[in-house]
């Protein structure tokens, strides 16, 4: 198994090997709450984050994420803090103190800043805060939520978050609304001119005048597979905005999705993917980009499991998918930035679980997918932590290990399960 970065005892100057950006380093943002007036017109954002930290070492500084197209006014601090000055330079938001803050202090930073949003160009593509023709969404992953809030922008810091946003007349600012921690890249804020509609006890959608759920009147019998499957549903409710703009792809956010108009005929698979992030990826947060594939691996496995309840049987899903896999010359366990996206870590991802399902039967995997899921609940997970969950319910917890070794940390495809 490969060896891991440990997040506790981080190196100064320590970069994220996969977004390029510098880590922020000596404290914890434990919440955000960001108080936004949003014009639609002007594409313009008014606004103050308020940020509970602690720090795990003296401060005389700070880092934080924002693009330097929002321009920071003031920054004040709690207490007896003094804020000595601040300065926006290569997408950080840098603040000096004027005395150094002791080890293990809570206080708040308040940062005022104003600008036009708009997205951040990446290897990925565009990413964050996009103008639609009529309003506007934010897609952050991996790195977009600095082009719209000052933050920690690293997937294991997760922090709470509250929003007060406040859209011209006629249009609709949908947020996140959980009361659980979650990953800057999947915090959201989508405008339109969006009505609610409830698809079943647990299930809405925001749909522009005109536009019918579609497809996505099947989330609410999705929901009560999945948790059936992977464990109860993991946040208050599920929520998914349709967007009147084609979008080229969905986005996953917590305790939401965002759909193009385009994706609600002939797109269960997608409207199923993005429903098992919910439990993979937002419950279940990845510690790195590294691990992409216990996102993705297991949304992809969702959609097959999905069409298997629907009478396409899964070893058919999965002898098409190995099939279709090219020659590949990255790891599955750490892809690499630029491959960190390819449908080929996705579908390989998922026929590895396939494999440990072939290899431990389907009353021990599924028991073990469920405890995985109940023990991680709202927290950081590494591949140990899947491993760990899968060798307690094998009767040869060293073939597991040797599973995963293989369709991890070689470029080779083991044989098809
Ligand atoms: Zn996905």
């Amino acid at each position: 198994m490969k060896s891991h970065r440990l997040r506790s005892t981080p190196i100064p100057g320590t970069r994220d090997e996969y977004t390029g950006v510098d880590f922020n380093l000596g404290f914890h943002v434990h919440h955000y709450h960001l108080d936004m007036d949003y014009k639609v017109g002007p594409n313009r954002v008014d606004a103050t984050a308020t940020l509970t930290l602690t720090n795990w070492r003296d401060l005389n500084h700070l880092t934080l994420d924002l693009m330097d197209n929002l321009s920071v006014r003031r920054v004040q601090a709690s207490g007896a803090i003094t804020v000595a000055k601040f300065r926006q330079s290569g997408g950080k938001l840098r603040v000096t103190f004027a005395a150094p803050i002791p080890v293990d202090s809570e206080f708040q930073l308040s940062i005022r800043y104003a600008g036009n949003p708009g997205t951040r160009r990446t290897p990925w593509g565009a990413l964050g805060w996009e103008e639609l023709t009529n309003g506007s969404l934010v897609a952050n992953q991996p790195n977009g939520a600095p082009t719209w809030f000052p933050c920690d922008d690293t997937p294991d810091e997760k922090a709470t978050y509250s929003f007060n946003v406040n859209v011209d007349k006629g249009f609709t600012a949908v947020t996140n609304f959980t009361s659980q921690p979650m990953a800057t890249y999947l915090a959201t804020v989508q405008v339109g001119e969006y009505t609610r509609r409830q698809l079943g006890p647990d299930t809405f959608a925001w749909l522009p005048a005109g536009v019918n759920p579609g497809d996505l009147d099947k989330q609410q019998e999705m929901i009560d597979f999945f948790s059936e499957v992977f464990g109860p549903y993991p946040f208050e409710r599920y929520e998914v905005v349709v967007t009147e703009d084609p979008l080229e792809i969905p986005l996953e956010a917590q305790g939401m999705a965002v759909f193009g108009r385009n994706h609600l005929a002939g797109n269960e698979r997608l409207i199923a993917h993005e429903l098992a992030h919910q439990w993979f990826g937002n419950s279940l947060g990845i510690a790195q980009w590294d691990d992409i594939w216990l996102n993705e691996g297991f949304a992809c496995y969702a959609e097959w499991l999905w069409a298997d309840h629907n009478g396409v049987p899964i070893d058919q899903s999965v002898r098409e998918h190995y099939d279709r896999l090219t020659p590949q010359t990255f790891l599955l366990g750490n892809p690499g930035p630029r491959d960190m996206f390819d449908d080929r870590v996705y579908k390989r991802g998922a026929i590895t679980l396939h494999a440990l399902r072939r290899l431990l039967g389907d009353t021990a995997f599924f028991a073990a997918l469920r405890d995985y899921t109940a023990r991680n609940a709202h927290g950081i997970v590494e591949p140990f932590d899947w491993a760990n969950a899968l060798k307690a319910q094998a009767s040869d917890p060293e073939a597991v290990d040797a599973t995963l070794d293989a369709w991890l940390n070689y470029p080779q495809l083991p044989e098809c399960p």
